[in-house]
């Protein structure tokens, strides 16, 4: 059988490396990290850091394919593991979603609606940026945040100048603040053969910047659904892409507005494994691994509520609830805002 090499050995990786499972594949995890939760189901775990490269090497020459739970993939340790194997998705993916900037680019040039935007790197942008779009609006770090971390709200030209000075020189994009009603997204997957599948849009829930809760369906029209739904085909298409890809919008009476995008599997996607028949799990590893995508069809209703750091005193509580489904990660230390695990309830028959 074939095996399949992730990079990243965090939940993600780990409910990839079960989904790899169930269809007969070994999986190899490359993460720097020791006790990871993915090195507890995979066949075999890499530690090591992204700056080996024989340590890279070691790990393309023992997987047939090569795939990823995170974005940040040194661009290095790409170049290396690339000559070996293929890599899916391709670095076109990755490019342009570890650069807010360049993301929001790509997709104004695609044709679809974003929040205004402008390139942040020192007092003069800032004050352009101010003059064009306007306050309020958010400063984010172009590179490397997430949960939303390294963002700041600007409600006023002195927040605008502290925010700048938290950036502590890293490039950054400064966004005009969307009015919106809610927030969904949508999972969307291509395959080699250039079939595309969505699921059904979910609506998603932050706190703090963390997702709390996803629930499908999503408050939208039939004509909302059908736009998300073409906007993220026509997103995955102009990519070339192959694997699951999670695209987050912002619903507003103009329209749907993109915030980003993540190529990969999406904590808004954990729904599909209560709700589908083959969840965004095994068909990200259909779709790298050369299959025809499965089933994505919604037949349930669905909350999907993740479990934050002390949530997990709720999970004796939920193991006795009807219609829930566990996944707890086997993170072996709870801390504030850490993802521990996420419940999923069938809340009717879809
Ligand atoms: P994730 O954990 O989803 O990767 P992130 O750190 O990459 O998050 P974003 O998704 O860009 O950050 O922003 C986090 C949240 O902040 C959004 O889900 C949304 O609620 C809010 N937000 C971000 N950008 C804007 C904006 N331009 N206008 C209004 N709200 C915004
Ligand atoms: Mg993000
Ligand atoms: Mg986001």
């Amino acid at each position: 059988g074939a095996t399949i090499g992730i990079l990243g050995g965090g939940q993600l990786g780990r409910m990839l490396s079960v989904a790899a499972s169930r269809l007969g594949f070994k999986t190899v995890i490359f993460e720097p990290g020791g006790d990871c939760p993915a090195s507890h189901v995979a066949h075999q775990h890499i530690q090591a850091d992204y700056t080996d490269e024989d340590a890279l090497r070691r790990f393309a020459g023992i997987v047939d394919v090569i795939t990823y739970e995170f974005e940040n993939i040194p661009t290095a340790a790409l170049d290396v593991l690339e000559r070996a194997r293929p890599v899916r998705p391709d670095r076109r993916a990755l490019k342009v979603s570890q650069d807010r900037l360049l993301e929001k680019s790509f997709l104004s040039d695609l044709g679809l609606m974003t929040a205004p935007f402008a390139a942040v790197d020192d007092p003069e942008d800032m004050a352009e940026a101010i003059a064009e779009i306007g306050i309020p609006a958010i400063l984010k770090t172009r590179r490397f945040g997430y949960d939303g971390k390294g963002q700041a709200r600007i409600m006023s030209p002195t927040d605008a100048e502290q925010a700048l000075a938290d950036m502590a020189g890293q490039p950054a994009i400064y966004e005009g603040f969307v009015e919106f009603s809610h927030e969904v997204s949508v999972i969307a997957a291509r395959n080699q053969a250039g079939d595309v599948a969505c699921y059904d849009p979910g609506e998603n829930v932050h706190e703090g910047g963390i997702l709390r809760t996803t629930t499908v369906p999503a408050r939208l029209t039939a004509a909302q659904r059908t736009d998300a739904v073409l906007l993220a085909a026509k997103i995955l298409n102009s990519l070339k892409y192959v694997g699951v890809m999670g695209v987050e919008l912002f619903v507003t009476p103009k329209g749907l507005i993109v915030n980003e995008i993540a190529p990969r599997v999406h904590n808004s996607g954990h729904w599909t494994q209560a709700g589908c028949a083959i969840d965004q799990f095994e068909q990200h590893i259909r779709a790298v691994a050369g299959w025809p995508l499965g089933d994505g069809t919604r037949y349930a209703d669905v909350v999907m509520e993740n479990l934050i750091g002390d949530d997990m005193d709720r999970v004796p509580a939920l193991a006795r609830a009807s219609g829930v489904s566990l996944h707890l990660y086997g993170k072996a230390e709870v801390k504030p805002g850490r993802k521990m695990g996420h419940a999923n309830k069938i809340v009717s028959k879809g």
